[in-house]
């Protein structure tokens, strides 16, 4: 039982992949954490679930690897471009100079192995259905945050540093003052999943026609995960013309799938919006607050980098952190924390800014841009290069901390 009143050196809020792994790297280094998820279970179906493998190498450092593998994951062999059948362009991971494939994990399993190995640390504490409902200030200084329950019991939580990890929406940030410069994309997505063929390539296609695309994604246990774009606001038009309207139109694009979406999505219950837009940050602390993960830069879905991003938040500051934790007392000063803020803004601004230019490459609609990306690709595709200039965005940054002896799992 808590009480209403709670101390602790370092409050998280939200548990996605960012918060519960910062709990987890706190806790290792001897930090008090307490960890509070507004929901009371991890169950959430369309999320990211690609972890990229310069992630999948630093989780076996931590010694995540045998958890991760006794839930079972699907390895990720490569990513193609489909268009009018055929596909234009492909890479085989395997070729990239890393010593880790990309794999797809449910997130509710990611999250329960960072959150069972905290359990073992008395300093770590996780409260379920607790959100956060605003910050505690004095003066510049952020001194903590005040919870509540779902029956409506309110905690104080005070601590020498709140950290958001509540992600795209960020309430956190929102009460905190700092601001997001928020860019709709042109297109929103609509996803959905259907069974895996027994004998379905174990890559990520992306499949084009004009200015309409379908990303396909193989994902654990034995089901492909589909996004598929609409316009701006479309989901509303699209839910309109009807269900039907909607599976002839992902079957116009990819006949392949022709079977399984006329037997499998037959409700709009069978589908999940998901909003794209970018939210970029230029400042991510103040005096005992930090943002991190999609709190602090969201990202597009475009080369599925958003659970990335956010564990690479995480490795980086649990150091700092923890250190700038021993220096003194009181509220975590922002000037401790602003250079690895600095230098994860700078590697977030060039995958975003990659994103970007993908997105306008997709969204061709004429005749003369489709056939000038179609030759793009082709001559891309015969480039030995392409290994380099993927692997540059994909597996960056090439300079990961290397975790100390005390960060491994017991
Ligand atoms: C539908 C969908 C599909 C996606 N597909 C992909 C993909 O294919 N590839 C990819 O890389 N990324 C994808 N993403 C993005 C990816 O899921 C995020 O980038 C990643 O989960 C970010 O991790 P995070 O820990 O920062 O935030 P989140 O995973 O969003 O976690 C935030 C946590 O904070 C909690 N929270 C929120 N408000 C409060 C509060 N007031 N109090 C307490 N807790 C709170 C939430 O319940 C949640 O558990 C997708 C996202 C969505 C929504």
């Amino acid at each position: 039982m808590m009480s209403d009143k709670f101390e602790t050196d370092v409050l998280v809020v939200g548990s996605g992949p960012a918060g519960a792994l910062m709990a987890n790297l706190l806790a290792r280094r001897g930090v008090n954490v307490l960890l509070a998820e507004k929901t009371s279970d991890f169950e959430r179906n369309f999320r990211g679930e690609t972890i990229a493998a310069r992630s999948v190498l630093t989780l076996r450092e931590l010694g995540f690897g045998p958890r991760l593998a006794a839930h079972g994951f699907v390895e990720l062999e490569g990513i193609s471009f489909w268009e009018t059948g055929k596909s234009i362009m492909s890479m085989d991971y395997r070729k990239f100079p890393i010593d880790a494939l990309p794999i797809d994990i449910p997130q509710p399993a990611m999250i329960g192995a960072f959150n069972d190995e905290s359990a073992g640390y008395a300093n770590f504490k996780l409260l379920m259905g607790y959100q956060f409902t605003s910050l505690i200030e004095d003066g510049e200084a952020v001194r903590g945050a005040m919870l509540e329950s779902p029956r409506g019991t309110k905690i104080e939580v005070r601590a020498r540093l709140v950290i958001a990890a509540d992600g795209r929406f960020s309430p956190v940030r929102k009460a905190s003052g700092l601001t997001a410069k928020i860019t709709p994309m042109e297109r929103d997505f609509v996803w959905f999943k259907l069974p895996r063929p027994n004998d379905w390539a174990r890559e990520s296609q992306l499949v084009v026609k004009r200015d309409r695309h379908l990303v396909i994604l193989p994902t654990f246990p034995d089901l492909l995960r589909i996004g598929y774009n609409l316009p701006k606001k479309g989901f509303g038009n699209a839910r309109k013309l009807g269900i039907g309207a909607f599976r002839d139109s992902i079957c116009d694009l990819d006949p392949r799938l022709t079977d399984l979406v006329q037997e499998h999505i037959t409700t709009w219950n069978d589908t999940s919006f998901l909003e794209i837009f970018t939210a970029e940050v230029d400042q991510w602390a103040r005096h005992g607050l930090l943002l991190i993960g999609d709190a602090s830069h969201t990202a597009t879905p475009i080369l599925g980098q958003g659970v990335n991003l956010a564990l690479q938040d995480t490795i980086y500051f649990a150091p700092v952190i923890a250190q700038a934790l021993k220096n003194g007392t009181g509220p975590l000063p922002a000037n401790a924390l602003e250079p690895t803020a600095q230098l994860r803004r700078e590697h977030k601004g060039m995958v975003t800014r990659f994103q970007r230019l993908q997105e306008a490459n997709l969204a061709q609609h004429s005749a003369l841009g489709t056939m000038m990306r179609r030759t793009k690709l082709r001559l891309l595709n015969l480039n030995p290069g392409k290994y380099w200039m993927l692997d540059k965005v994909l597996n960056a940054p090439h300079n990961m901390p290397v975790e100390a002896p005390h960060d491994k799992a017991a």
